[in-house]
């Protein structure tokens, strides 16, 4: 790997992406007093054990607490709580009205205005839940905006605003001017935009690990640092870990990107990697272009590029480059040249930083899925219950999918489980190889019909056709 071109002044963890954990999560664990949870080291029974110690796990068993406090839950994370993407992500928790012209699609406009609305409850709610149990996860609700980058993009925000104005919800999302652009954020690559008022942002390191400790006092059992390694559903189901066998009667797979490894779930999935950049602290620069709102930023590309504000006056800005990969390996997390991608589109974005260091850099897998919404649902024969495919988007989702799964393990019949999103027909990816190799293809060629489009080029034939394929196959992805 070629040393970064000196013109993107990465400085400090941002030249060892992988090596130390992300920067929010570097922060919650520095200020945290709670104990750490020992791996599993001998056979158990429990009533529902849960895979995987991100939001979905963790919302789900603090749902689940809170609808029967005599549930015996017991969650197995790998890693530590919060460690995969939950805490690593850009922080937004986004309401789904931009989503409105595929949620139509798939289910409806009635119950994709459902869907929205349940979203932008889901967003109330982790504000409520941070205020209720105080955890400072930096929760501010400051709205969203979409900044056009490139003339290709003026017609998706333009439809955008039109299915909200379509469906009734024309307070949800409208369009902004570029001087309105500017006023909020003065980019010169802004030309115009949206502005979605369900937009807020978290810490989401604080976020998670606020979220494990309270699930901890409501009395579930963790296990960090405990691989699970097989599952026979049964019932009773017995989950294997290298420590010891847990049998349970119902499971949650909440595993994001690493069902990709999972046959009960594998096709409903493919893994694209997606990296942040963080600049050092700068607030005199953010005043200079106005961006003091607190706003969450992003741009309209597929390969889609989000950035935020840090209390202490830095941006992170994500996304523009990444790749596909089969398997949840290094690629993910190593990736210096995903990172070189990011900070090219950050300095291409915010030239008045050019002399800010991006001072620290980490990347996750995210699971992509075949209509870029997230599925919940419960897997043959009844007592295995999953959340997959938020598609890079999941801080909100995941706790409406914390809901959705203890409802479907309680058995209850609420709202919540009658959203379109659970257990809807699924929708698959082809088999391997064709899957990842299809994937890792039409990934590089949307980035790159992207951003010939953005540099006012015509993007090269092949490049172009291969960037529809996904479309033209069925799948809600891309333009
Ligand atoms: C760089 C990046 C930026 C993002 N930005 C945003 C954003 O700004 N807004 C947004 O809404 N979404 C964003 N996302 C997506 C968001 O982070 C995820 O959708 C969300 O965190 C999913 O939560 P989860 O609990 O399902 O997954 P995870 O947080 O990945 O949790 C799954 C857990 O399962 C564990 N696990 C996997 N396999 C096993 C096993 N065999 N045994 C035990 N444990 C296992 C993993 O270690 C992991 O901790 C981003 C993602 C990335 C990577």
């Amino acid at each position: 790997m070629t040393a970064p071109p000196a013109e993107l002044n990465l400085a400090g963890n941002a030249l060892t992406p992988g090596a130390q954990r992300s920067w929010w999560l570097r922060e919650a664990l520095a200020g945290e007093n709670v104990p750490a949870c020992p791996s599993l080291a001998e056979d158990m029974n429990t009533d529902v054990v849960i895979v995987g110690g991100g939001f979905t796990g963790l919302w789900a068993a603090h749902f689940l607490a809170q609808a029967d406090p005599d549930l015996g839950i017991v969650v197995l994370e790998q890693d530590i709580c919060g460690g995969g993407p939950s805490g690593r992500n850009g922080g937004f928790a986004s309401g789904w009205w931009d989503e409105l012209d595929s949620l139509v699609t798939l289910y409806g406009a009635e119950a994709a205005v459902r869907a929205c609305r349940a979203i932008s409850s889901s967003i109330t709610g982790i504000g409520r839940f941070c205020e209720e149990n105080g955890i400072d996860a930096w929760f501010e609700r400051a709205g969203y905006m979409y900044a056009v980058t490139a003339p290709a993009h003026e017609k998706v925000c333009e439809e955008m605003v039109h299915m909200a104005r379509e469906v009734g919800a024309p307070d949800e999302l409208r369009e902004l001017s570029a001087a309105e652009v500017r006023d909020r954020c003065a980019s010169p690559a802004f030309h115009g935009g949206a502005f979605m008022r369900d937009g807020a942002s978290v810490q989401p390191g604080l976020l998670a690990r606020g979220l494990r400790r309270v699930v901890l006092e409501q009395g579930v059992t963790i296990h960090e640092g405990t691989t699970v390694t097989g599952l026979e559903a049964g019932p009773p189901a017995v989950v294997a870990t290298v420590g010891g066998n847990v049998h349970a009667k119902q499971v949650v797979l909440a595993l994001n990107a690493w069902a990709t490894g999972w046959p009960q779930l594998q096709r409903r999935l493919v893994a694209w990697s997606s990296y942040i950049v963080l600049t050092a602290p700068a607030p005199d620069r953010l005043a200079a272009i106005g961006w003091t709102g607190g706003e969450l930023i992003s741009d309209l590309r597929t390969s889609l590029r989000y950035f935020r504000t840090t209390r202490d006056g830095r941006i992170a800005f994500g996304g523009g480059g990444g790749r596909a990969r089969r398997t949840i390996d290094d690629a993910f997390t190593h990736d210096k040249h995903a990172v070189m991608q990011a900070a090219e589109g950050f300095r291409l974005m915010f030239p008045s930083f050019a002399d800010v260091p991006l001072e620290d850099a980490w990347g996750g897998p995210i699971d992509v899925s075949p209509t870029h919404l997230p599925v919940f649902g419960t897997l043959e024969p009844g007592n295995v219950h999953f959340a997959v495919g938020y598609t890079g988007n999941g801080v909100a989702p995941t706790h409406l999918a914390g809901q959705v799964l203890a409802d479907l393990v309680t058995g209850r019949d609420t709202d919540a489980v009658r959203l379109p999103m659970v257990n809807p027909k699924p929708r698959l990816f082809p088999p391997q190889p064709f899957r990842s190799w299809g994937a890792a293809v039409v990934r590089q060629a949307m980035i790159a019909k992207e951003t010939a489009e953005e540099q006012g080029r015509h993007p090269n034939f092949l490049v172009s056709q291969l960037a529809r394929m996904p479309r033209r196959m069925g799948y809600l992805l891309g333009h």
